[in-house]
């Protein structure tokens, strides 16, 4: 097999395997959304897995450090950001633990970019 074949095969290996790690558009969009302002969904490694977090966002990540206390502001607590995990994809009902043994590796990759991105529970 020449060379410019077997790149070809690996390339489109990769792809497949991408494809695997989202099971609707809705899955895939919440995921890119991550650490940004709106609903976002993280990926978390556990002692067993991956868990799925649905989160939601008043401030994006990169801007948290950005926000304290104002002036004459209302003695109030707000979220920036709370979650709750998930079993299954809102949009589709697909068990999510199922994507994440399909493709283990994307999901590592994407836990270890969403670190930091969780919401502290007080
Ligand atoms: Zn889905």
């Amino acid at each position: 097999m020449h060379w410019t074949t077997q790149v070809r095969d690996a390339a489109d290996r990769v792809a497949e395997r991408e494809d695997l790690m989202f099971c609707c558009p809705g899955f895939e969009h919440r995921v890119a959304n991550a650490g940004q302002r709106g609903l976002g969904i993280l990926i978390e490694r556990t002692g067993t897995g991956f868990a799925f977090l649905l989160q939601s966002r008043g401030i994006a990540h990169e801007d948290e450090s950005k926000v304290g206390p104002t002036a004459g502001a209302p003695d109030m607590l707000i979220n920036i950001a709370c979650q709750t995990g998930m079993a299954y994809c809102p949009w589709c009902g697909r068990r999510l633990e199922d994507l994440a043994v399909s493709a283990p590796v994307g999901f590592v990759a994407l836990a270890r970019k969403h670190e930091g991105f969780r919401a502290l529970q007080v």
